[in-house]
């Protein structure tokens, strides 16, 4: 357990005795992390070892693989976008089909290798038609995310598309109020762009994506 999470869990255990029962935690990052006192998994193994053959919600009863996530178990920046699509649902890895090359092309231009950064997804299993996750399939599939946090520890989460920022920000606010800041959510901080499938679609955004991208990259080389 690295060094917040020991912390945290030793002062909620002290709070714990002294006969607290709720905390003023903010409602975003209460609802995204949880203040919950389960230790954080050893490594990503255990977590891939709890997802196997997970039925926690109807998607898998249609999925192909179940899509973890991919990069270094230990991190500053992690992207999370929102479900698998056909070819990572059929390969078992997040972002290999057209989005995902867009993606690299976008990493490329702020000079990030991809290889130096964790990618997964708000849920882990494909939506039939690659319809958008119900709410009931994202808050079954968190703690998988939540975990993921937990071990790989980033310091920046960047979103990919709606669905991810309203997700990890746990807000209803439309995606062009929420780009263009960074979002403090504890020690994390949060940028928000588009999602490559959708800038494949609509490419007239890709301009406004490449300002989150300049953004993004300037925090990148700000934290150590
Ligand atoms: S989407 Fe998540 S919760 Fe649902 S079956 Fe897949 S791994 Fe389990």
């Amino acid at each position: 357990m690295n060094d917040f999470w020991e912390g945290l869990k030793n002062y909620l255990l002290y709070l714990e005795r002294l006969g607290v029962k709720t905390l003023p935690a903010k409602k975003a990052f209460k609802r995204f992390l949880e203040l919950d006192l389960s230790p954080a998994p050893k490594d990503l193994a255990e977590i891939a070892a709890e997802i196997k053959g997970c039925t926690r919600c109807p998607l898998h009863r249609t999925r192909t693989n179940i899509v973890l996530g991919e990069g270094p178990s230990h991190t500053k920046l992690m992207l999370i976008g929102e479900a698998p699509g056909r070819e990572e649902d059929l390969e078992g890895r997040p972002f290999v089909g057209r989005a995902g090359k867009l993606l690299d092309q976008m990493l490329k231009a702020i000079n990030i290798r991809r290889a130096d950064v964790y990618i997964t997804n708000v849920v882990k299993c494909r939506p039939p038609g690659n319809r958008n996750p119900e709410p009931e399939e994202i808050e079954a599939c968190l703690p998988y995310l939540r975990k993921q946090i937990k071990v790989i520890s980033p310091k920046i989460i960047c979103t990919l598309g709606l669905i991810a920022a309203q997700t990890v920000l746990g807000t209803t606010e439309p995606l062009s109020r929420l780009r263009g800041r960074v979002h403090q959510l504890d020690h994390l901080k949060v940028v928000v762009t588009y999602h490559p499938a959708f800038l494949l679609r609509f490419p007239a955004n890709k301009r406004l994506a490449f300002e989150d991208l300049k953004l993004l990259k300037k925090i990148y080389d700000e934290v150590k």
